[in-house]
């Protein structure tokens, strides 16, 4: 059987924006019919990322205090030359560009606090994230 695949369509709000997206990515492995196998989730941009973690005000802004310490903005980079956005290119590199989950019972196989969490690095701009399921 082919992989079913549907695309995400997100608007972000701010230079880093973190998004969960598992409600929506989980409507499309319903969608799929598929119980048991793996989904995909990849965002097709060289400044957004992917991850999963706690979905929790507090950690959500540690993480982009966090990020935006560790890569600083304007901080002499060659790529800022063209475009002045290396720090989110490296960024993104850092955290990766997907994640692959198991799926079981027809839903994303998520731990208790876990959330697929996207992560906007040069916004805001509209985004897309790519769901794939085997
Ligand atoms: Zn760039």
């Amino acid at each position: 059987m082919a992989p079913f695949v549907e695309t995400l369509n997100i608007r972000t709000h701010n230079d880093f924006d973190i998004v969960n997206i598992t409600k929506q990515v989980n409507q499309v492995v319903k969608k799929s019919k598929v119980k048991e196998g793996q989904v995909i989730v990849f965002t097709p941009h060289t400044t957004t990322a992917i991850t999963v973690n706690e979905d929790e005000p507090g950690l959500i802004s540690d993480i982009i205090r966090k990020i935006s310490e560790l890569v600083p903005k304007g901080a002499g980079y060659s790529h800022d030359r063209i475009d002045n956005n290396a720090h989110s290119h490296i960024l993104a590199s850092i955290i990766g560009c997907s994640v692959t989950l198991p799926v079981i019972n027809g839903r994303a196989g998520l731990g208790t606090w876990q959330s697929i969490l996207f992560i906007e690095l040069d916004g805001p701009r509209n985004r897309n994230i790519l769901v794939q399921i085997g």
